[in-house]
């Protein structure tokens, strides 16, 4: 089957077509066939499109709105001048797969899209406004491009997350909020934390049951998550993907108080401090500089700016102290993941979120950690090591692919 999957925000569209099958799935087979993005959805859009094996088109055109961006790729897929062997007309697409990242606590696994399952969507707008409506649009816009009768599929950000315990998913705060409001830890990026710890069990050898580890995905926003026996127990993203590590721009954990007293000082009202601590703090925030860890490195190693080296030290701490509380939350682990731009391609930040930690058994070994960078997926950690420590590279869309085929077939996902 080729499946379309589609990231639709709010004025983005990127996207990927990938072969897969449930023997493919089976046999590690599936076969990227394109990608590409579009930006700057609802003015002169920039357009990159990509089939496999062939160069990146770039371009712009005017693109009102996700449906025009999705008619846009669809078009040009089905042409004769993208290259996609496969792909000839609109019946070569089997199925579309939708990243949806906020699936409250009614999605707990990947779901066919029915009107019911788009309303269910729709409920939990309130607890991402700004993301759910953007992946509603991709979902209607690829009806109106497809046809109603193609399967589509919802894959979920917060559905892996969906076996935290109780006591980890409450906040203490009056009860009555979580009934009423249901505001309590949701988590994000599963997927990524489920493709990771599944390519960890492949590389081991092991079953899910096995699984005990620590991911990290760190990319512009960042997130660790504690998987003992396969399972998400606890994850640092909450309500929103505010909380927890320091990111690119969002400030991870802070003193809940301390958003009163901003919007005081400096005259701000709570939503404007809120897009303060989403947009304007985290890695750019501290340093003044810039969201981008790859110049900050560049800026502290080349010009030895004090901020961006404060900005890089908050961020490995933070990292640090998580991974230390996951070990004593989960009573020990195998190994610690690390995935995301950042995670997957700086060994200097790995080497310094690991730094100090050789008494609790996590050695990493310089050479395969430098080794590891570009996509390079391995061990990172000396041989014999208690705690190992591998790079993973993250890969959404393969599973949101193979989610979809399974919806379709009916089969029974693994988480
Ligand atoms: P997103 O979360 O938007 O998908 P990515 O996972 O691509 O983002 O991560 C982006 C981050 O990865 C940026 O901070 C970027 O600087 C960082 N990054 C990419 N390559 C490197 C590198 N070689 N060294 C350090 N940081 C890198």
């Amino acid at each position: 089957m080729n499946i379309l999957v589609l990231n639709c925000g709010s004025s983005s569209v990127k996207f990927q077509i990938i072969a897969t099958d449930l023997d493919r799935i089976a046999q590690n087979t599936d076969e990227r066939l394109a990608r590409g993005a579009v930006e700057r959805v609802g003015g002169e859009a920039i357009i990159m499109l990509h089939a496999e094996g062939g160069a990146a088109q770039r371009s712009t055109a005017p693109l009102r709105d996700t449906r025009a961006a999705v008619d846009l790729i669809i078009r040009w897929a089905c042409s004769e001048s993208s290259g996609i062997a496969d792909v000839r007309s609109v019946a070569d697409i089997h199925a579309v797969g939708h990243r949806v990242v906020h699936g409250g606590e009614r999605f707990t696994h990947s779901v066919l899209i029915s009107d019911e399952v788009l309303s269910g969507i729709e409920d939990c707008i309130d607890l991402a406004p700004l993301h759910n409506p953007a992946n509603i649009k991709g979902i209607v816009a690829a009806r109106e491009v497809f046809g109603a009768w193609l399967p589509q599929a919802a894959v979920f950000d917060t559905a892996f997350h969906q076996t935290l315990p109780e006591q980890v998913y409450l906040y203490a705060l009056p009860y009555q909020l979580y009934r009423r409001h249901r505001i309590r830890r949701y988590g994000f990026h599963g997927t990524s934390h489920r493709y990771v710890a599944y390519r960890y069990r492949q590389l081991r050898g092991i079953t899910r049951e096995e699984t005990n580890v620590i991911t990290l995905h760190l990319g512009n926003g960042c997130s660790a998550a504690a998987i003992r026996a396969g399972n998400s127990v606890d994850t640092s993203m909450g309500l929103t993907p505010l909380e927890g590590l320091v990111m690119g721009t969002r400030s991870g954990d802070i003193d809940p108080a301390i958003v009163d007293f901003i919007a005081a000082k400096e005259g701000l009202s709570a939503q404007e401090v809120e897009s303060l601590l989403n947009k304007q703090s985290g890695l750019l925030g501290i340093s003044g500089l810039t969201n981008d860890m790859r110049d900050l490195l560049d800026e502290a190693r080349d010009n030895n700016d004090r901020r961006a080296r404060l900005a890089i030290e908050i961020f490995c701490y933070r990292a640090r102290k998580y991974i230390g509380s996951y070990l004593a939350a989960m009573g020990g682990a195998d190994a610690v993941i690390f995935t995301g731009g950042i995670g997957e391609n700086s060994a200097e930040v790995r080497a310094r979120v690991c730094e100090g930690l050789e008494w609790m058994g996590l050695e990493l070994d310089a050479g395969r950690n430098t080794a590891h960078a570009g996509g390079r997926e391995g061990v990172i950690s000396r041989d014999g090591a208690r705690l190992a420590a591998y790079v993973i590279p993250t890969d959404e869309e393969l599973l949101i692919a193979r989610d979809t085929v399974r919806c379709v077939r009916g089969v029974t996902q693994r988480y």
